[in-house]
């Protein structure tokens, strides 16, 4: 018989979060932008996205999420991507081209 003992557990606790979600069974297009949508129009689906997060009893758990996995489209725990981006910093391939820039001549 196979030992299962040295396996992790179950790690619905990384996501059960999500059941309690104000945006559970919303149309996600509300949170994630449509290709080439700019300006107004993305000002104000962000709007109405974060107005559903302002009433989610899980907002600082989905922010947390969003912060740990860098994600960086979307409306995330009240967030836009703008926002997240601000938190974030720079994306990894922008810290990998600072990082050869500064990186000394061999
Ligand atoms: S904070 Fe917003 S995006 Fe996050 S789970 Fe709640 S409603 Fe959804």
């Amino acid at each position: 018989m196979t030992d299962v003992s040295r396996l992790p557990g179950a790690a619905h606790h990384h996501w059960d979060w999500q059941l309690r979600a104000a945006c559970r069974g919303a149309d996600s297009s509300l949170f994630f932008h449509p290709p080439n949508e700019r300006g107004e129009a993305r000002d104000e689906r962000e709007k109405k996205a974060k107005r559903v997060c302002g009433g989610c009893p899980v907002r600082a758990a989905c922010l947390s999420h969003a912060l740990e996995t860098r994600e960086r489209f979307g409306v995330w725990g009240g967030l836009g991507e703008h926002e997240l981006r601000t938190l974030l910093g720079p994306a990894r391939e922008e810290r990998d081209d600072r990082d050869a820039v500064c990186r000394p001549a061999a």
